[in-house]
């Protein structure tokens, strides 16, 4: 119960992607990666249209909540914010990875527990190098006025992520978890963000997953929903995922929820085993899935990537799809009739709410101790350390090592370094071991006795 999982055990041998790219196609690593593992079918989106689905950025380690599945580190508390020049380095290094059109997701901890400013730095920089940006936050300080000022610096996205391991005083299920989630819907309406929700499906809610997959299919202002199946790594205490949570079973209860089969097999992002994909059309309580015919969806596929022209970044999708339609006109008129037929099948949902179009993702993080290196290697969900992109399964298994590992800035007298041990830019490159509790402050008081109670446990 409780402990962080042994950070030197079973870890595949997959360094950091380094600091530039010094390929010609941005898409070839991943490609690649899934190729070597044979994932990468007709169906496979990832290496294909995209370089990577997106990378993290975490700008804080710190938190205002205390999960029960939480993905940090027993010493997050104890640890510095990293400085803006840091975190701007580190945009720079995923820019020169996966080029214009990523989306960089900025998170923690809880990204809302930094200053406002500092965000909104991070979302115009985001959009000055190109690429997306997404605020990922459990909602609590994301006020209308914290997220108006986001959205005028440029941010793109945002991902609030609620459920019942996060303990929210008052709140005893997922359905009363849905009156958060309607007040956190209406902070967000009419800034322009795309609106996302993350859910962490463990044994306490497996239970309520259709009624929520219900309620999310019922909000027209919901783009992407994402169901993160229980994973065994990190701070959190509940640790090993109960047998009954799997991606099929877990898939089931969706389709209970949205009421259609969603055709999670027809288009894949990265690994089968990682993520799960659906897209589907919702209106007035009705959904109707986008990806029903398998065979179409591969020929449109097949014809969009004959259409690419520039293989190396983030496809864009309107100058293909004019493209395709030129150059295969039938198919396209084909596939525009199965779209106004599938649009038709929603009936009289037509007359009673707008229609919207949504993705249904279920992704399936790996436990600490059991890493498939294929999957790591293959990995479409990146986050930002100090040596470049790394899978997020990896960094999770070997959090501290990471945390401790330095990032180099050079500036105009010379190169300085940071770590999460110290506050700001040093000039020497010998930085101070994180583990040392004497760096501890007063107020990283919650990590180091996390740490501590962690290491006395180990002990006995
Ligand atoms: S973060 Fe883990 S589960 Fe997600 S795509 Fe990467 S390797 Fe797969």
């Amino acid at each position: 119960m409780g402990s962080m999982k042994d950070s030197t055990h079973n870890i595949p041998t997959i360094a950091p992607a380094g600091l530039k790219f010094t390929g010609t196609d941005r898409r070839a690593p991943l490609r690649d990666g899934l190729q070597r593992c044979g994932e990468y079918g007709a169906g496979q989106t990832a290496g294909r249209f995209y370089p990577i689905a997106c990378v993290a950025l975490e700008v804080t380690q710190r938190c205002n909540l205390d999960c029960a599945l939480c993905y940090l580190s027993d010493r997050a508390e104890m640890t510095y914010d990293p400085p803006l020049s840091v975190l701007f380095a580190r945009l720079a290094t995923i820019r020169s990875h996966y080029g214009t059109g990523v989306s960089v997701q900025l998170t923690g901890g809880d990204p809302t527990l930094r200053k406002v400013e500092d965000i909104e730095a991070l979302c115009r920089e985001i959009k000055r190098l190109g690429m997306r940006s997404c605020l990922m936050t459990n909602g609590i300080r994301a006020s209308g006025a914290f997220l108006t000022r986001l959205a005028a610096a440029g941010l793109d996205d945002v991902a609030f992520h609620v459920d019942m391991t996060q303990d929210r005083k008052g709140f005893s299920s997922e359905v009363e978890l849905n009156t958060v989630r309607r007040a956190y819907i209406r902070r967000a309406r009419g800034l322009g963000l795309r609106i996302l929700f993350n859910t962490t499906v463990f044994g306490g809610n497996f239970d309520e997953l259709p009624a929520l997959a219900r309620f999310l299919r019922d909000c027209p202002e919901v783009a992407f929903v994402s169901f993160q199946m229980q994973a065994d790594t990190g701070r959190g205490v509940l640790r090993a995922r109960p047998d009954e949570i799997t991606q099929d079973s877990v898939a089931r209860a969706i389709e209970e929820g949205y009421g259609t089969p969603l055709h999670f097999d027809a288009a894949a992002v990265g690994h089968s085993k990682c993520n799960r994909y659906a897209s589907v059309v919702t209106a007035g309580g009705r959904a109707i899935s986008l990806l029903s015919n398998r065979q179409l969806v591969h020929r449109v596929m097949a014809a969009l990537e004959a259409a690419d022209d520039q293989q190396d970044a983030h496809i864009r999708i309107r100058p293909k799809v004019r493209r395709m339609i030129c150059r295969h006109p039938l198919l396209a008129l084909f596939a525009m009739g199965q779209l106004a037929l599938s649009v038709a099948r929603l009936g009289r949902g037509l007359l009673h709410g707008p229609v919207r179009r949504q993705a249904v993702f279920i992704h399936n993080f790996m436990a600490a101790d059991a890493l498939d290196e294929d999957r790591c290697a293959s990995c479409v969900f990146m986050v930002a350390t100090a040596n470049g992109p790394l899978s997020m399964c990896l960094h999770n298994a070997q959090r501290d090592l990471h945390l401790a590992s330095p990032d180099r800035i050079d500036g105009p007298a010379g190169p300085s370094w940071w770590n999460s041990a110290v506050p700001r830019l040093s000039g020497g490159s010998d930085l101070p071991d994180l583990s040392d509790p004497a760096l501890a402050p007063l107020k990283r008081l919650k990590g180091q006795m996390r740490a501590l109670r962690q290491k006395q446990k180990d002990a006995s």
